[in-house]
């Protein structure tokens, strides 16, 4: 438990909570939407502050981010508690219930990566991810500024759904995000995840112009959000900012409160066809099949990167570049085989 930043008082014990655009107003004893933020005797705390429900060392290609040090492993993180509450959450045992937690201090989660890496070279640094990180803002900050000072590197997987000023403090700090846009429909914020697209949106841009490196996924739900034109739309917005953002197509399961069959691998390959209109690298992510991972020179469509169901198994590229026709990769950091 720690007092949380981003709150005011709004008198006779009642505060706000501006860390996202919910803009929680909440009562002494009670907790904003995400469940994580609570007012005690009119000040506001953040109650997952150093409790680490999901600790493991993963491929970086796991969160996913294919561009950032390809290869690489990150210590990821995991709490509890959202701020979003999506019908068909992948992770709702830690997004939407309480369970048992580790205690550490940032210190302690550094010291634990650092311990890693003697076993593990090619860690390159934390991640805070498994469930909505933004809403554990106050303990990523702190661990992130302590990585930062060992070297390591800070990635962030989020649903982007953060204030302006929250984010634009945490920025700084952050290497990579792999950013949630969940549909290219505000109706579909509204009614599924009880959240807005627009700020969504702002994250992006934010994220991008700070020079922070973004990757974007997109979860394709079948008769939601699965339209040529739903894709279309994010991908031209996407290109108009930089058509170089990878674009993750992830195939949805049933879970929580939808029981809608998988993605079928036909749409995804269609939105693939659809989004690589306009943007050079698209992805079909929680499937496996050849080539869905793979990334290819967007000049002359040379495999790059060959990746398996999460690892990276064949790297083509000759100083950085296309081997075929020179074109530079656009690989940030090192590539780890
Ligand atoms: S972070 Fe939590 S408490 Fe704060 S505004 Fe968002 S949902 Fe509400
Ligand atoms: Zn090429």
């Amino acid at each position: 438990m720690k007092e949380a930043l981003w709150w005011k008082s709004l008198g006779h014990g009642k505060v706000k909570c501006e860390l996202c655009p919910n803009a929680c107003v909440i009562l002494p004893g009670k907790q904003g939407v995400c469940q994580v933020r609570e007012n005690r005797e009119g000040r506001l705390y953040s109650v997952n502050y150093g409790q680490v429900a999901s600790i493991g060392l993963d491929p970086i290609e796991k969160k996913p981010l294919f561009h950032f040090h390809p290869g690489a492993l990150v210590l990821s993180l995991g709490t509890y508690g959202c701020n979003l509450m999506c019908t068909f959450c992948q992770n709702w045992q830690i997004s939407q219930m309480r369970p048992s937690c580790t205690v550490l201090t940032p210190r302690q989660a550094v010291d634990m990566c650092l311990s890693q890496k003697r076993r593990h070279p090619g860690i390159i640094g934390m991640a805070y991810t498994y469930n909505e990180p933004t809403v554990w803002y106050e303990f990523v900050k702190e661990c992130a500024k302590e990585a930062g000072t060992e070297g390591f590197a800070n990635v962030l997987v989020t649903n982007g759904y953060i204030a302006e000023e929250a984010l634009g403090e945490l920025l700084p700090l952050i290497d990579a995000m792999n950013i949630d846009v969940k549909a290219w429909d505000e109706g579909f914020y509204r009614r599924i995840a009880r959240g807005k697209l627009d700020p969504v949106l702002k994250t992006v841009k934010q994220a991008f112009d700070s020079g922070t490196w973004i990757e974007i996924t997109y979860l394709v739900v079948p008769g939601e959000n699965d339209k040529d034109e739903d894709i279309e739309g994010l991908a031209k917005w996407l290109s108009n900012i930089d058509p170089g953002i990878p674009l993750h197509l992830s195939r949805y399961f049933p879970a929580y409160k939808h029981d809608k069959p998988p993605t079928p691998l036909a749409s995804l390959e269609r939105l693939r066809a659809v989004a690589g209109e306009k943007l050079e690298y698209v992805y079909v992510g929680n499937a496996w099949k050849k080539g869905y991972a793979d990334t290819l020179c967007p000049q002359c469509r040379e495999p790059l990167l060959e990746r398996g169901a999460l690892e990276l198994e064949r790297v083509n590229l000759c100083q950085g570049a296309c081997p075929r026709c020179s074109r530079k990769s656009d690989i940030v950091g090192t590539v780890w085989m």
